[in-house]
């Protein structure tokens, strides 16, 4: 991991997947993940778990579940 705002990227992010921050936060937040791959990973995973909550109505996701996910997103990129 670089210092490339990382840590401040990783802070926002719940708030920016609840669409609660400001709009040049937000911006900022989508500057960064367009340069950084592990910052755009970890938005995607959050992505597709908040999905699969609002669908499972769980409060909080199990660890397995994010395991899961993220295996599953290591496979789809290594076969696109
Ligand atoms: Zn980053």
């Amino acid at each position: 991991m670089t210092d490339c705002g990382c840590e401040k990227a990783r802070k926002a992010l719940e708030e920016y997947l609840h669409n609660e921050l400001c709009t040049e936060e937000a911006s900022d937040i989508r500057d960064h993940m367009a340069n950084c791959v592990d910052c755009a990973d970890e938005h995607h995973v959050g992505v597709v778990l908040t999905d699969v909550i609002a669908r499972s109505c769980a409060e909080t996701a199990p660890a397995d579940l994010r395991n899961q996910v993220m295996s599953q997103l290591r496979d789809i990129q290594a076969h696109s």
